[in-house]
C-alpha cells in the first residue's frame, strides 16, 4: 500500500491557469503586484496584468502561431516574463525560458528540441540568443527583442510589443476555459530537467498540473495558520529566483497572481541588493536554494541591514543540512521550512508546513494533499518499515504529462500505476502526531544539483568528447563536506598521443569555455585510464559516485 497525504483531500479545480489566477474577477485592481525591485516605478497592476496578457495572446493568434508550440523567453527576470507565461499558456501555447547565462549552444539545444515559434531576447543576450536562433534554424522573423523598458528595434529585431494587439480589441479575446480533461491534456509550460539520467528533456506541465500543485501549496502554507485562500492577507515577496525555473514560476507567478501579493522582481540576485531589497519593501517571505541560507548565516553584510521583516523562509531544490536551519531560524527569529519537489512534479511534492515549528531535524516535511508515495529498493521492492530507505516515487495531480517529445523517457519515469521514479533516497518516520514526515538522505540519479541547479552529467561528458584530447569520459558530482556544495568531477581519459601534453587545468579550461558557469568543473579533473562501464557501453555511475566519494576524502 502506497503512503498517503496525511491532509485532507483537495478538490482541485480543472480549468484553464488564466481562470485559476484571474479568479473571482479581482483582475481590476490598479495596486502594483510586479514591481521591478531597481526601478520600484516600472510596475504592473494585476488589471494591466491581465490586459497586456489578453493583448500579447491575440497578438499571437494574429501570427498565426499555432497552439501547442513554444513560446520560448532568453531573459534575466523582469516583471514582463510573468505576463509572456501566462498569455502563451493561457492561449494553448507552451511557455519555455532559457537560463540567461546559457550559451549559444546550450540555448541553441533548447530551441531546435522544442522547435521554438516565438524567441523572445534580452537585449543584453543578442549576440548569443541570435547565434543560437541562427543555428536551430529559427527564422530572424520570429525573434523579438524583450526588453523591459520601450526600445526600437535593434539590430533589425523587433521589440516584442510589436506582437501587443491593441488593447481594445484585446479585450474582447477570450480564453479557452478547457474545463475537466481538457486542462490535463493542454501544455502550459515546459521547463527542462535531465530526470534520472541523460540530457535535458522538456517536461511538459498541464494546466491541470500547474493549478493542482498551487492549490496544494497554498494548503500547506495556509494550513493551521487561521488564513485561507479566501482571506489570504497581504504579503510581499521577492522574486530572484530565475523565472525559467518551476520554482519560481509556482510561487511568484501563479501563486503570487492568485493571492494578489505583491512581488519585487530582481533581475539577478546579488546579496546585498537582495538584503536591501527585503529591508526597504519590507519583504514578508521568500523562497530560497540553500545557498542564500549559508550567505544569511555566514556574510558580513548582513548586520548593516534591518531584515525582520522576513518571516518565512522556504528553502528547496538542493539537500539543506539542519544546523544550518536551526542557526538561520535562531539568528534571525524566522521560520525556514524546507520542501522538496522535482521540475517533473511540477515544483513540489513534499513540505514542512508554514504555521507548525521547525523540530530541528532537517526533515522536508509531509506529502503535500493528494499526494501518495512509495520507497523502492534496488530491486524494485517496495520498503515500508520507519526509517529505511528507498527511492522515493511519487503519485499525484502535480506529475508531469510527459518528456516533450521522448516517449521512451516518458515511459520509462512512470510506473503503470502512475507513480513515479525520483532518483532520490528517501526515509520516513513518525512525527508526535503520528503522521510520516520525510527525509532526502542520499541521491541515486546521476543528476548534479549546483547552487539548485541541474547539471546533467551526460551532456558534460559530451562536451568533454568534443576535446580532440579526451578518449573517454565520466562526470560526478563530488562534496567536500557532508553540508557543502556539490560539484560536477571529470574523470578523464586522455587521447594516447596527447598524454603528458594536456592539463587538468586545459581540459576544466575546455568545458568553461563551453557551457554556463554552474556546470564547470569545479570539482576538479582527473586522469584515468579507464572509466568503468557494463557491458551495454553504460558509465558505472554507482562505482564513479563512491570514487568520488573516496577522492573528496583524500583531498
Ligand atoms: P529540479 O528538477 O531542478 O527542481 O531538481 C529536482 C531535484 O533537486 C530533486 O530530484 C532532488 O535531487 C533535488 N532536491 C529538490 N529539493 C530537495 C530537498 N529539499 N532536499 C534535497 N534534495 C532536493
Amino acid at each position: 500500500m502506497p503512503f498517503q497525504s496525511p491532509h485532507p483531500r483537495l478538490t482541485i479545480p480543472k480549468c484553464n491557469i488564466l481562470s485559476y489566477v484571474f479568479a473571482d474577477n479581482r483582475a481590476q485592481s490598479e495596486t502594483p503586484l510586479w514591481i521591478d525591485a531597481a526601478n520600484p516605478t516600472n510596475s504592473l497592476s494585476i488589471s494591466q496584468m491581465h490586459l497586456l496578457v489578453k493583448r500579447f495572446a491575440l497578438g499571437l493568434d494574429r501570427m498565426s502561431i499555432p497552439t501547442g508550440s513554444a513560446i520560448m523567453v532568453f531573459s534575466p527576470n523582469h516583471i514582463y516574463v510573468p505576463m509572456v507565461y501566462l498569455a502563451a499558456a493561457g492561449s494553448k501555447r507552451a511557455f519555455t525560458g532559457a537560463n540567461p547565462i546559457y550559451t549559444v549552444n546550450e540555448v541553441s539545444y533548447q530551441m531546435k528540441i522544442l522547435d521554438a515559434a516565438v524567441v523572445l531576447i534580452h537585449p543584453t543576450l543578442l549576440e548569443t540568443g541570435l547565434k543560437a536562433a541562427e543555428e536551430a534554424g529559427i527564422p530572424r522573423s520570429s525573434v523579438f527583442v524583450f526588453s523591459d523598458e520601450l526600445r526600437k528595434a535593434v539590430q533589425g529585431i523587433q521589440d516584442w510589443r510589436e506582437i501587443l494587439a491593441p488593447a481594445i480589441e484585446a479585450d474582447d479575446w477570450r480564453w479557452d476555459p478547457l474545463v475537466g480533461e481538457a486542462a490535463e491534456k493542454t501544455v502550459a509550460c515546459i521547463n527542462f530537467s535531465s530526470g534520472t539520467t541523460g540530457l535535458p528533456k522538456g517536461v511538459c506541465i498541464s494546466h491541470a498540473n500547474l493549478i493542482a500543485n498551487a492549490s496544494q501549496t497554498i494548503f500547506i502554507k495556509f494550513d493551521k495558520s487561521g488564513r485561507s485562500e479566501k482571506n489570504p492577507g497581504s504579503e510581499t515577496w521577492l522574486a530572484f529566483l530565475p523565472l525559467y525555473h518551476a520554482y519560481s514560476q509556482l510561487w511568484t507567478i501563479n501563486i503570487a497572481c492568485r493571492l494578489r501579493y505583491k512581488v519585487y522582481v530582481m533581475q539577478k540576485f546579488v546579496f546585498e541588493d537582495f538584503l536591501k531589497c527585503v529591508q526597504d519593501h519590507k519583504v514578508d517571505a521568500i523562497q530560497a536554494v540553500p545557498p542564500v541560507l549559508v550567505m544569511l548565516n555566514k556574510r558580513p553584510e548582513v548586520k548593516n541591514y534591518d531584515i525582520n521583516s522576513l518571516k518565512h523562509i522556504l528553502v528547496g531544490a538542493a539537500p539543506t543540512g539542519r544546523e544550518l536551519q536551526r542557526e538561520v531560524t535562531q539568528r534571525f527569529k524566522l521560520k525556514v521550512g524546507q520542501g522538496w519537489g522535482m521540475t517533473e512534479t511540477t515544483c513540489g511534492g513534499i513540505m514542512s508546513p508554514f504555521a507548525e515549528e521547525d523540530d530541528g531535524s532537517g526533515t522536508i516535511g509531509v506529502l503535500l494533499p493528494n499526494t501518495d508515495a512509495k520507497l523502492m529498493d534496488d530491486e524494485g521492492r517496495e520498503v515500508t518499515a520507519e526509517g529505511e530507505r528507498g527511492e522515493l516515487c511519487v503519485r499525484g495531480p502535480q506529475m508531469l504529462m510527459g518528456y516533450w517529445k521522448n516517449e521512451a523517457a516518458t515511459k520509462e519515469s512512470k510506473e503503470p500505476d502512475g507513480f513515479f521514479h525520483s532518483g532520490d533516497v528517501a526515509i520516513w518516520k513518525k512525527d508526535k502526531l503520528g503522521r510520516q514526515r520525510w527525509w532526502i538522505v542520499d541521491r541515486k540519479k546521476e543528476l548534479i544539483k549546483v547552487k539548485g541547479l541541474q547539471v546533467a552529467p551526460a551532456e558534460l561528458e559530451a562536451v568533454l568528447l568534443e576535446s580532440p584530447d579526451v578518449a573517454d569520459a565520466a562526470v560526478v558530482g563530488i562534496r567536500f563536506d557532508e553540508d557543502g556544495e556539490e560539484w560536477p568531477r571529470g574523470y578523464v581519459v586522455l587521447q594516447d598521443e596527447r598524454k603528458g601534453k594536456v592539463t587538468e587545468k586545459d581540459i576544466q579550461r575546455f568545458v568553461a569555455g563551453k557551457v554556463a558557469k554552474h556546470k564547470w568543473l569545479e570539482g576538479g579533473v582527473k586522469f584515468v585510464d579507464e572509466v568503468p562501464k557494463l557491458p551495454s557501453g553504460k558509465i558505472m555511475r554507482k562505482v564513479m559516485k563512491d570514487t568520488a566519494k573516496k577522492d573528496a576524502e583524500e583531498l
